[in-house]
């Protein structure tokens, strides 16, 4: 089975926890904090792999989760970092996050793109020793990975994309110009997965054509097969519009180049101005006049046209040297940028509403259902993150409220598993 877009879900692993631990020795009764941190957790990498072709694998698999980093132990000892987990994608292969629809990686070479970060580990207690703070009770948890919805859709890789009308001879015209071997027969229809294909133009020269799946008209609106595999177009440098300039299927040539330009004009405006080369297909069944007065149509419209007869190979080759030639003077093949997340927008969890109990042994714990996000956006190894936090933490009336209970400075606040000490 053919599938060229899929959805999964990606879990980067989350950071192990730093551990509370303390040194024991003999003869010494209590030694120093020696609580190891957490490891790191494992991120989510895509590869692209050139033995692939197909989306197929992620119809039937569709959550891809990195291992977590192991939490830290005493002994100062450091918690295993997660494995990443690398997934394998064909070549052309654009993953977007589901929600914004942003860019996040563009599989057109082989290199490994990150696409979800592992949590890193917590501190464990033994960073946390000053000369006043002795025998530090606590430590950090270890932050969670990122975790998104995310669209792959194939787009794939080719110089040349043919399009046209069902049974014009697309397949017909790249298995002659080059080694790719599509079904060809006269039904409509008979390529159902795009092909690709390596036309040689002479010592060291070449390009790559793309056979897709014929258009027909209303496809873009998603009526019949077509309007689906215009995305294998979209990276394109020059499109190769065969028409069948015979009539022999009954319709008329003019109106069949119109109604396909329409057709890429609603899937994508600036496809349907992207280069262009035609060519008048099955010009050995069709009346000279027939030939002349669609070449001249399309003339007057400003495309280079091509009289060719794919199924004998007549005209092929100047149309391969014509296709080559525009090709030199157009920019390369279309890669995606990466488009970074839009900035976190803490604003949204100031002024909201928290619980504030005091513990036995002193401790004032905090609980809102908006702390988590919070706490998982920010970075504590980040100062200034960190202090962003703080602010957040007075905006929402926290440390107001901490200090009409009467918080001293030295006092423990816990968040969530994150103790820190209060201070004025
Ligand atoms: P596609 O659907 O556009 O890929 O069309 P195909 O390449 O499968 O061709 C459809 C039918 O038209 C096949 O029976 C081909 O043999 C035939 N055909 C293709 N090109 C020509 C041509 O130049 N002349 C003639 N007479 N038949 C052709
Ligand atoms: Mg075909």
């Amino acid at each position: 089975m053919f599938v060229d877009k899929a959805r999964i879900r990606i879990k980067a692993g989350d950071g192990g926890n730093g551990a509370v631990a303390f040194h024991r020795e003999k003869f010494v009764a209590a030694g120093g904090p020696d609580g190891g941190d957490g490891g790191r957790g494992g991120n989510v990498v895509f590869q692209a792999d050139t033995n692939l072709s197909t989306l197929v694998d992620f119809k039937y698999k569709k959550r891809y989760f990195a291992e977590n980093g192991k939490n830290g132990s005493g002994n100062r000892c450091k918690g295993k970092n997660g494995a990443d987990l690398v997934i394998r994608v064909p070549k052309g292969t654009v993953v977007r996050e589901a929600e914004t629809g942003r860019v996040m990686a563009d599989l057109s070479t082989e290199e490994p793109v990150m696409v979800a970060k592992g949590g890193n580990g917590g501190w464990g207690n033994s960073h946390f020793a000053t000369p006043t703070r002795q025998v530090p009770r606590f430590s950090k948890p270890g932050m969670p990975g990122e975790e998104f919805e995310v669209e792959l859709e194939l787009k794939l890789l080719a110089d040349v994309g043919l399009v046209g009308f069902p049974n014009v001879g697309k397949s017909t015209l790249i298995s002659m110009v080059s080694a790719a071997k599509p079904e060809i027969a006269n039904y409509h229809f008979t390529t159902l997965t795009p092909v690709l294909g390596v036309v040689r133009v002479e010592e060291g020269k070449s390009f790559v054509m793309a056979d897709i799946p014929g258009l027909i008209e209303g496809a873009s609106e998603g009526a019949g097969l077509g309007h689906e595999f215009l995305r294998h177009v979209e990276r394109c440098r020059l499109v190769l519009h065969v028409v069948d300039v015979s009539g022999i299927e009954g319709r008329d040539p003019i109106e069949d180049f119109q109604t396909i330009q329409q057709e890429l004009e609603r899937f994508n405006p600036e496809l349907a101005s992207r280069p262009q080369i035609v060519a008048a297909n099955k010009c050995d069944l069709a009346e000279a006049d027939q030939v002349e007065r669609f070449c001249a149509f399309v003339q007057k419209h400003g495309y280079e046209v091509y009289r060719i007869s794919a199924a004998t190979h007549n005209g092929l080759e100047p149309l391969v040297y014509g296709v080559s030639r525009l090709l030199d003077t157009l920019p390369p093949i279309r890669i995606y940028e990466v488009e970074a997340p839009a900035p976190a927008d803490l604003s949204r969890f100031s002024r909201n509403v928290f619980d504030i109990q005091q513990e036995e042994n002193g401790t004032y714990v905090v609980e809102a259902d908006w702390l988590k996000p919070a706490l998982g956006l920010v970075n504590l190894e980040d100062e200034e993150s960190l202090m962003y936090f703080q602010r957040v933490l007075r905006e929402s009336g926290v440390i107001d409220r901490l200090e009409e209970m009467g918080i001293q400075e030295g006092d423990t606040v816990r968040i969530l598993n994150f103790e820190f000490e209060y201070i004025r």
